[in-house]
């Protein structure tokens, strides 16, 4: 069903990209642009437009090979560097970006159509995790050296695992690559990375921009297809570590593929977080916390609050609250204004797959109290919807739907909000709402998820890890656990026997 609701376009076509400001379309492999063995190309399409943007080379398994060849040659001489001068390299590289800040963004956003306020979000948040990771990797300290056996003088190393495999998604094409990138480089590892087919272009535009800043095959990137070219990464014999953000089929595909060389697999997968909340909760700031957290990114986003379970007394309260709120989220395209907070969903075959997660939740019952539809006119823009009197266990409820959707359920006791907020596989993020510290206390440690929030969701820190429980994954993405994630240690013995 279509909404006539309003998509804010600009009053004049606008170009938010000069044709010289588009990256080069080539794979980037020891520190060159490169056009690789494949012929099929790829087209990159403006989901605002639906207009092709350009080509990039679908890649093969032997593009791979030589890009993990090049990262395996200066595996040895990066990982031989001093963490100090690692991090005066990832230092500057924060420069870069920032001093191209604006482009990436715009890049972003023409790729994704995202709001311009989501891509500036993103690289500002890119800039600190580069600066982040270059401090922490000076802070890394190991247990003291001491005598642990009889004679025996025990030291532990910290050493890189070599050349790490990276697959990222396309809700935040450059971030989550900067997520894996900055981490991976500060603990000495070489990195082949795959950006998702349908958003390359921020990742080949940041190895573009800092190329001069890292020695030749340090970073090397081969875009193309997660079947062929990520499943390469992950089966590669020379491939120490594979690490993929991304929907949990393809965790599964990657750990099966990396499972004959027994390499380290580090997975960051969907979610579906619920949102608890209490008799005693201050209902309008939580909803006011929803209008952003529920729908960032146009809700697609991992650690979206896209499931709310509110206690039965205040749920009509709180669906009244919630629905004035995200009735004034503005949609549009990134050019028509820097207010715009929602932009179409990244594809066609999304924009579908969303519509037919709001078709199945309206036939299984729920009413949609806002939106419910596509919007009217060109692009994948879907209407911010609020799906209220939930049936227990629907699948709007268990799915990951990825777009402006979040449902509200009942609950009446403890017991029930807990055991139905920890009812589906996933296990990313979590939120709690009560003005009972204790009861907030007592809730969060309850949730089966690796974030859980306590009057709020959604915000993150670079000192902070982001780690999904059960099927949402395993490894640490952010802080000084990432950098352990992406290192190995090793115990060495000296005898003190004369
Ligand atoms: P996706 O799984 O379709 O694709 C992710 C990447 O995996 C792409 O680069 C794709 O080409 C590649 N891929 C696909 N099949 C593969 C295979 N068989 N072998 C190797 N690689 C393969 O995911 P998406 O649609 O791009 O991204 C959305 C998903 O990512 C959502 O489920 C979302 O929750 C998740 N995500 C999780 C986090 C997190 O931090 N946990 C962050 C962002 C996105």
């Amino acid at each position: 069903e279509t909404i006539s609701g309003v998509v804010r376009r600009p009053a004049e076509p606008t170009q938010i990209l000069a044709a010289g400001e588009l990256p080069p379309t080539q794979h980037f492999i020891a520190g060159q642009f490169q056009a690789g063995s494949g012929s099929e190309t790829q087209p990159i399409v403006d989901p605002c437009t639906e207009a092709t943007i350009c080509e990039v080379p679908q890649g093969t398994a032997a593009d791979v090979d030589v890009a993990v060849a090049a990262a395996v040659e200066a595996r040895q001489a990066w990982g031989r560097k001093l963490p100090k001068e690692r991090s005066e390299i990832l230092l500057a590289i924060a420069d870069r970006l920032a001093q191209n800040a604006d482009l990436l963004a715009r890049l972003e956003s023409l790729n994704c159509g995202k709001p311009l306020m989501v891509s500036e979000d993103d690289v500002a948040s890119s800039i600190d995790s580069f600066r982040f990771m270059a401090g922490a990797v000076r802070a890394q300290t190991s247990i003291a050296a001491g005598e642990y056996a009889q004679d025996h003088l025990s030291v532990i190393l910290r050493e890189p695992l070599g050349v790490v495999g990276v697959v990222t998604p396309w809700n935040y094409p450059l971030l989550m690559a900067v997520w894996k990138i900055a981490p991976i480089l500060a603990a000495g590892n070489t990195i082949v990375l795959k950006p998702s087919e349908q958003t390359p272009l921020t990742t080949l535009k940041f190895a573009e921009l800092i190329a001069d800043l890292l020695p030749a095959g340090v970073l090397n990137i081969v875009t193309g297809l997660g079947p062929v070219v990520g499943q390469r990464l992950a089966e590669h014999p020379d491939v120490d570590m594979i690490a993929l953000t991304g929907s949990v089929n393809s965790g599964r595909a990657v750990a099966r593929a990396a499972a004959d060389t027994v390499k380290r697999v580090h997975l960051e997968l969907g979610g579906k977080a619920p949102v608890v909340i209490f008799a005693d909760a201050d209902l309008a700031a939580a909803a006011e916390s929803l209008r952003a957290a529920g729908y960032w990114n146009s809700g697609q986003e991992c650690g979206a609050g896209t499931r709310v379970l509110v206690h039965e007394s205040v749920a009509e309260r709180f669906t009244e609250l919630l629905v004035e709120q995200v009735s004034t989220l503005v949609v549009g395209e990134p050019t028509a204004g820097s207010d715009v907070e929602i932009g179409p969903m990244i594809s066609k075959a999304h924009y579908e797959r969303v519509l037919g997660h709001l078709e199945r939740a309206q036939s299984d019952g729920a009413r949609a109290a806002l939106g419910g539809g596509a919007l009217a006119g060109q692009g994948y823009f879907i209407s911010p919807t609020v799906l209220a009197d939930v049936p227990e266990g629907a699948a709007c409820t268990r799915e990951e739907i990825f777009g402006p959707v979040v449902t509200v359920e009942t609950f009446s006791t403890e017991e029930e909000a807990v055991t139905r907020a920890n009812g589906t596989p996933y296990g990313l993020a979590a939120s709690v709402w009560t003005l009972n510290a204790q009861l907030g206390h007592d809730i969060s440690s309850r949730l089966d998820a690796g974030t859980v929030w306590v009057n709020s969701h959604l915000a993150l820190a670079n000192e902070m890890p982001w780690a999904g429980f059960k099927s949402s994954g395993y490894g640490r993405d952010l802080s000084a656990y990432a950098l352990d994630d992406y290192s190995r240690t090793k115990h060495v013995m000296h005898s003190k026997a004369r």
